[in-house]
């Protein structure tokens, strides 16, 4: 089994629905994104995924979710943008541009410092 892993981090605007307390209101974050990505297989040349496309991957969903209000995109639209849900968007999506031998084995977002989240497919 082989795993890697990129980081990256985007900053974002949201609000949770029907939550009582203060993150009912609009308020930001800037979320640091972990991607660890998993397989048995190599491909050719010996890697897993080259860093260069998962960091690519990663970049996009992260242009996706930066300096927007998360409410107002899909699927934030009509689910909350809770750090778990938009682990598991960033999950569901980078799945789908891996190269067959990888696979999401987790993704991390840290809403601060000292509080995460994690998904695992
Ligand atoms: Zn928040």
């Amino acid at each position: 089994m082989y795993k890697l892993e990129v980081e990256s981090w985007f900053s974002s605007a949201h609000q949770l629905r029907e939550y009582k307390g203060k993150c009912e209101n609009l308020h930001g974050h800037n979320w640091k994104v972990k991607l660890q990505l998993e397989g048995e297989e190599l491909n050719s040349l010996g890697m897993l995924v080259d860093f260069t496309d998962a960091k690519r991957i990663l970049s996009g969903l992260m242009d996706r979710l930066d300096h927007k209000f998360l409410n107002e995109i899909e699927p934030f639209d009509k689910i909350n943008p809770t750090s778990e849900l938009i682990a598991k968007f960033i999950a569901d999506e980078a799945g789908k541009e891996l190269p067959e031998n990888a696979r999401v084995s987790a993704v991390t977002i840290w809403e601060s410092e000292k509080c995460s989240a994690t998904y695992l497919p």
